[in-house]
């Protein structure tokens, strides 16, 4: 009998390169050229720096001048984090690592048992003191809620207008619209392998007046926010990958009756399954669910053995 072939279901991990992202890769790796020289070959690069720019702020519904590249969304995480280092922060129980050990003193905004931030005590934390930062996530990376953001923004800003407000936005996208500028929030960071671009690259999207303390000190590059010769061929990719993630969106989002139809035939081969986060909007390529009784690693291995890779 042929054997079937792998199947890749940790998009969340990191989504499979596009197609037309390791197209503009392989391009640009052809091409030298530093983005800072400003001979035929350099304006080339800058050329496709700034295109990824714009790709990426269309996206993000921003203004490109408001984008700096990195080297992914821990190092962004970390740059939002660490300038508010030493200062009252608040963030939430779900954050990404990237968040949670760059801001080790913050205070922990619990969530509902939905996996939805929990607003009720934001609000309280909020009436009791000033944070600097609040920092939370627009979409959780292991149960795919997307989180109440406007909401808590506009609670900020009722409660404490001068607190600056973070979001990590990686899981959310390309997969569910995004408008920065709507949003009202300071700060916003991305990666582009999880849209289907190339792990090492990533951005801060930063609000007029909104400050970052650079962790790195160097040249000029990304208006000397993040210095070092910028990583073209990865910028481009990450370009490329916003464009098309943006482009067929609408095909992402229909995933949802997919992943609807695995979770009810789940739950009628075993209804002590527990879906996590079902009762609340989640993005469409996202099932958390757990057996219990039986341990996670043993149903991963159990899954990993029978096909699917999945985390
Ligand atoms: N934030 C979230 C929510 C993530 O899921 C991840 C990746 N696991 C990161 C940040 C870190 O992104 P990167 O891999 O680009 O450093």
């Amino acid at each position: 009998m042929a054997k079937t072939p792998p199947v890749y279901l940790d998009c969340n991990a990191t989504m499979p390169l596009r197609p037309a992202a390791a197209e503009a890769m392989l391009h640009v790796m052809q091409e030298p050229g530093n983005a800072s020289a400003i001979h035929g070959f350099g304006r080339a690069a800058r050329r496709h720096v700034e295109d990824a720019r714009n790709a990426i702020a269309r996206l993000a519904a921003t203004n490109p001048a408001y984008v700096v590249f990195t080297s992914g969304a821990t190092e962004a995480n970390n740059i939002v984090l660490k300038t508010f280092a030493g200062q009252k922060i608040f963030t939430s129980a779900i954050e990404h690592p990237s968040v949670l050990e760059a801001a080790p003193d913050a205070i922990c905004v619990p969530v509902t048992p939905d996996g939805v931030i929990d607003l009720a005590a934001l609000e309280r934390l909020l009436q009791a003191e000033k944070p600097d930062l609040v920092s939370v996530m627009l979409v959780n990376n292991e149960t795919g809620v997307i989180q109440p953001l406007a909401e808590i923004v506009r609670m900020v800003r009722r409660l404490s207008p001068q607190t600056r407000i973070h979001t990590d936005a990686v899981q959310a996208a390309g997969r569910i619209a995004l408008d920065f500028s709507a949003l009202q929030a300071d700060y916003m960071t991305l990666s582009a392998h999880k849209m289907g671009g190339p792990q090492g690259a990533g951005a801060i999207i930063m609000a007029p007046g909104a400050k970052i303390e650079r962790l790195f000190h160097g040249g000029g590059q990304e208006k000397r926010q993040r210095p070092g010769t910028e990583n073209i061929a990865a910028i481009a990719g990450f370009g490329a990958a916003a464009h098309i993630a943006q482009e067929t969106m609408p095909e992402f989002q229909a995933l949802s009756a997919l992943r609807d139809a695995l979770e009810t035939r789940l739950q009628t081969l075993e209804p002590r399954l527990k879906i996590f986060g079902a009762a609340a909007p989640r993005v469409s390529n996202t099932s958390q669910i757990s057996l219990p009784g039986v341990p996670a690693e043993t149903q991963l291995m159990a899954l990993d053995r029978s096909n699917p890779a999945m985390s």
